[in-house]
């Protein structure tokens, strides 16, 4: 894997650099709406051929952890094709493996889709079909296609050769039939211990596709399933109880990851010798069972993962970073698990939006994480209304005015659409400032405040700073400064120029609020390779939370949890999903206005 610019345009979807300019964007973000990717040109043909009158895709994720920013690239394709072309997407939990499944899982699982922006047509347990599975293999069974092997998991591996070398015949491959069954119903009775024995589907044990080579389709496994308890101590294998599953639906378009792509043959495989649509005594399983059956042949195709540098993405790893504490849990900020990201404050558009910009390809790479902080800044810039807000507060005080001085300014709430309104801004004699705005000893091109400089507050005017208070380390406490009376808005000098402006809140006025500065949870671009010997538990960033109390205006504060706002100058925070109330405001900072990052790569 390399790193790259999103989508190496393979299949004529537009290549869009990290770094557009808003025009170029428009532009890019109209090209991606005719979405020309090569799955929708295949749905697109297959409708105007007949192949289908309708479509059907699915999502279909193992109920084994939360989903994270990679399976939103997959909600987005499969719920997203199917309602561009009219059709349908179920949502299905992959229950197949008894092992660790939550209901928590589940869940989350569900409310993130919902999140997203889609919906399902139906919700499927693929455990729903367990019994349309087994009178399938018995069908594979009697038709010669399948049979039960007594090797061991270790001859099995023996037996199936390499990528250089043929495989051998399982010497259990040709027990007849009856054999075959009676065994089999017993493996099902759970007459067996674990591992002692196997269906393998009889296919080529010489293949060039190891996945052909007599795959196993049930193992015994004695373990409490969390649909179906002890009622089985058989198991299906993934790729036939995935390619049945999406059979049994009438999934029309099986759109999966490229990891998949040498499953296909056996996806197909599976299909075609069970069957379905021509095996009535099957298809009463499910019905009997109020299960609908809709006949169609499902076709799979394979797209890239979805890869960022500077995160760590697989489901274990983020549970082990869960366990190790390294993190506060699956919906730490900092986590790309899509309940992380949510309470960071990315939206569903922007991670759309990103999906798009990423487009579709058959070609893996590792994409610059500036992706998908762009496209959340692109979201939240015409989505965010502005507030002002100060992190790090200095006291600056109005010695022209008096002490009891107080009135209300009028802002708009978002500089580029009218549509977001205004809003009142107490100002005040007092006022709290960003510690960094002032410089004592000002860097060179330094444009904020200075002893004895102006400054625009914004909104409010002109200041000129004429003094500093210290305290006895010898650390500024307070600025002292001067409001220009023909500088405040209305007058005639209030577009003198001037170099900077700061924001400010007025200290009677403003809330205290907790504020946790998130920033990349890891240091390095590439923080899950192990070749070095270390792991990315060693390039966590130290710096990736700071809590810190700050002061937002009134009418930050009173923000309902999850709504976005640009603190002007600062950064697009979001108010905590749990934790934020208008009493004690608790925002998250979901990005900086700019990418901090790129001058230090
Ligand atoms: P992980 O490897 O992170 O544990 P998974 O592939 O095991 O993920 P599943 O629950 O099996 O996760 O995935 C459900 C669907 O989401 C599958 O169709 C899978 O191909 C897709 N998917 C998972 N990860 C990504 C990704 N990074 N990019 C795009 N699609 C993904
Ligand atoms: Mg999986």
């Amino acid at each position: 894997m390399s790193v790259s610019s999103p989508n190496p345009a393979v299949d004529g979807t537009p290549r869009i650099p990290a770094d557009l300019k808003a025009s170029e964007k428009q532009a890019s973000d109209a090209l991606a709406s005719e979405k020309k990717d090569f799955i929708r040109q295949i749905v697109r043909d297959d409708l105007a051929s007949g192949r289908h009158v309708a479509i059907r895709t699915r999502f279909p994720p193992e109920p084994n952890g939360y989903l994270h920013i990679g399976h939103a690239k997959a909600i987005c394709l499969d719920f997203g094709i199917a309602a561009e072309f009219g059709g349908d997407c179920n949502l299905r939990l992959d229950d197949t493996n008894p092992a660790k499944e939550d209901p928590e899982y589940v869940r989350a699982i569900q409310d993130d889709v919902r999140w997203l922006g889609f919906d399902w047509h139906d919700l499927r347990h693929a455990s729903d079909y367990f019994e349309v599975f087994y009178l399938s293999a018995e069908k594979l069974i009697r038709q010669g296609d399948a049979f039960v092997c007594d090797l061991s998991a270790d001859e099995v591996r023996e037996y199936r050769g390499s990528l250089t070398e043929p495989g051998r015949n399982s010497p259990f491959s040709d027990r007849g039939i009856e054999e075959n069954l009676d065994l089999f119903r017993r493996m099902r009775a759970g007459e067996f211990a674990d591992g002692t024995r196997t269906l393998r589907a009889k296919i080529d044990m010489t293949s060039g596709n190891i996945n052909l080579r007599d795959p196993a389709i049930y193992r015994i496994k004695h373990v409490e399933h969390q649909n179906t308890g002890n009622a089985w101590p058989i198991y299906p294998m993934y790729d036939y109880a995935h390619s049945l599953s999406d059979a049994v639906e009438g999934i029309t378009h099986s759109l999966c990851t490229l990891e998949f792509e040498d499953h296909r043959p056996l996806y197909d495989w599976c299909v075609d010798r069970v069957d379905l649509a021509n095996s009535p005594e099957l298809v009463k399983s499910l019905t009997d069972k109020g299960l609908p059956f809709e006949a169609a042949k499902p076709r799979q195709i394979e797209f890239s993962r979805l890869n960022f540098n500077f995160l760590v993405m697989s489901k274990r790893k983020l549970l082990a970073m869960v366990n190790d504490k390294l993190v506060d849990g699956w919906d730490d900020p900092r986590m790309p698990t899509l309940q992380g990201i949510r309470r960071r404050g990315y939206t569903p558009s922007a991670l759309r939006l990103m999906v798009d910009r990423v487009g579709i390809s058959k070609q893996n790479s590792l994409l610059d994480i500036s992706i998908l902080e762009g496209a959340l800044r692109d979201d939240l810039d015409s989505a965010a209304p502005r507030r002002m807000g100060v992190i790090e507060p200095l006291k600056l005080i109005l010695t022209n005015l008096a002490d009891e001085h107080t009135e209300t300014l009028h802002f708009s709430n978002h500089p580029k659409d009218e549509s977001f309104g205004m809003r009142e801004v107490p100002f005040a004699r007092e006022l709290w400032i960003e510690r960094e705005d002032f410089a004592e000893i000002p860097p060179p091109g330094f444009k904020r405040l200075k002893l004895d400089g102006d400054v625009r507050l914004r909104g409010a005017g002109i200041i000129h700073c004429d003094a500093v208070v210290k305290d006895a380390d010898g650390t500024v406490i307070e600025v002292h400064c001067t409001l220009d009376p023909a500088s405040r808005p209305g007058m005639e000098g209030a577009n003198r120029k001037i170099k900077g402006t700061i924001h400010w809140v007025s200290a009677a006025h403003a809330i205290a609020t907790e504020i946790r500065l998130y920033d990349r949870l890891f240091t390095v671009a590439d923080p899950d390779n192990d070749d070095d010997g270390k792991t990315y538990v060693d390039y966590l960033n130290p710096d990736s939370r700071k809590v810190v109390t700050g002061y937002v205006e009134p009418s930050a504060a009173t923000a309902t949890p999850e709504q976005s706002l640009q603190f002007e100058r600062v950064g697009y925070f979001v108010a905590d999903r749990y934790d934020h109330t208008p009493e004690a405001p608790v925002f998250n900072r979901s990005v900086t206005l700019r990418d901090t990052w790129a001058s230090k790569a």
